[in-house]
Parts: structure tokens; sequence; C-alpha cells
């Protein structure tokens, strides 16, 4: 039986490292769908297109083939047969992906890339809309949440971590407008499913914030022990 395990939430939630721990313990695939948006912005700016400009966006869409691989375990998506590594993490291309992740086409481009991978193997999938739209079956499916302060101090670390220059204000402000569109939007706006669990994180160190996912949401819903 293959298992099927949702986290959704606003950025800097914690939700990828909560995730790739879950997906080592239990021995699943973990899968990143951001980096998927991320790369569908980065070919937009790379075409100097508006992100905010569907028809623009739509007409690129046959230039794009994006794929989902695994090298040793951990995931890597291709565009037009290119690895990106972190040229997709960058705030700029943070902006981009809220952007063109708006557009209905977008989406509806990436869905069967996320659907087929959960068809073949057992999952633990982070994003935005996982519960509500890609996943709607989910054995388990949770909401992850942290103050704003929480997320946006996450987010700066991790940028300093890669070399890249900002501030805890402007991660802060940056995280609060992506936020806003990405659960304002008209298609698959960022929000709980109504059969997630909500979890707010705020402060949790990440190694507590794991064990206490599995033991008191996962393992319960899938009826296992580990
Ligand atoms: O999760 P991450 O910050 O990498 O996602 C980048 C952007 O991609 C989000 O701000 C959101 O607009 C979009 N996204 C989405 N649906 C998902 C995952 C990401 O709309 N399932």
């Amino acid at each position: 039986m293959l298992f099927q395990i949702a986290i959704d939430g606003p950025s800097g939630a914690g939700k990828s490292t909560i995730a790739k721990a879950v997906a080592s313990r239990l021995g699943i695939t973990y899968v990143d769908t951001g980096a998927l948006y991320r790369t569908v912005g980065y070919y937009v700016r790379s075409k100097g297109v508006d992100p905010k400009d569907a028809p623009a966006v739509t007409a690129l869409l046959p230039e794009i083939r994006v794929d989902l691989d695994y090298i040793d375990g951990v995931q890597v998506v291709l565009l037009n047969g290119e690895n990106l590594g972190d040229r997709i993490r960058t705030p700029e291309i943070s902006m981009y992906a809220s952007a063109v992740s708006a557009i209905p086409a977008v989406r509806a481009f990436l869905l069967d890339t996320q659907r087929d991978i959960a068809k073949k193997r057992s999952v633990i999938m982070d994003g935005r809309d996982i519960g509500t739209v890609i996943l709607p079956n989910a054995q388990v499916k949770i909401f992850l949440t942290a103050s704003d302060e929480c997320r946006a101090t996450r987010r700066y670390e991790e940028l300093k971590a890669k070399g890249i220059e900002t501030t805890v204000e402007e991660v802060l402000s940056d995280m609060r407008k992506r936020d806003h569109d990405d659960s304002t939007r008209a298609v698959a706006p960022a929000v709980a499913a109504p059969d997630a669990v909500l979890f707010d994180n705020s402060w949790m160190k990440p190694d507590e914030c794991t064990e206490a996912v599995l033991q008191q949401i996962i393992l319960p819903k899938l009826g296992l022990t580990v």
C-alpha cells in the first residue's frame, strides 16, 4: 500500500525540514513541489516575461519541460534537462514562483508531474495545495504554521547560509506579500484542507517538531509504530 502525506502551509513554516526528516524516518520519498513552480518562474524570468502576464506566461509553457528525478534519494528538478540547483532559491525567484503559480495554466501544467510520482511511490509532499487539490485522498494532511517573525527569522538564516545578502525586515516584508498573494489567489489558494491537522511550530526546534508531528499525527493516522 502506498502512503500519501500532505504538508501544506506558508513559507518558512518548516515544511521542507520536517518533511525531509519524516521521509527519512519512514523510508518514503520527499517531494518539494515549490521547486516546480520556482523552475517555471526561473524560465519566465530568463525570457524577460512579466510573471503576472498570464497569456505571455502561458505561451511559454510549450517550450518548458520540467522533470522530477531522484539522485541518491535527493530530489532534482530539471528544466529542459538542466539541473538549476540553488539558482531557483533566490528571493527574486520566490516572487516569480508565487506570481506564476497564480496562473491556472501553470498549475494545470504541473499537476500530472506531482500526481504521477505519488502513484509510483509512498510520498510526503510539501506545498500549498497538496491536501486540497493534488492529493485530496492523502491519508495524512497537515497544515504547518508558525508566527511571521519566527518564519522570517528561519528564512533569513537559510538565505544567509546560502550567501544571499538580505535582512530579516526585508525577508519578513517579502514573505508577508507572498503569503498574502498565495492564500488569496483564485485558484488553489494556500489554505488548510477541512480534514487537515493544524500544527503551529513557532520556536520549536526542528527535531522536536518532527518528533511531535510523527508521534502525534502521522503514525497514529497511518496505524504505524516506528
Ligand atoms: O514552497 P516554496 O516557497 O518553494 O514555493 C514557492 C512558491 O511556489 C510559493 O510561494 C507558491 O506561490 C508556489 N507554490 C504553489 N503551490 C505549491 C507549492 C508552491 O503555489 N504546491
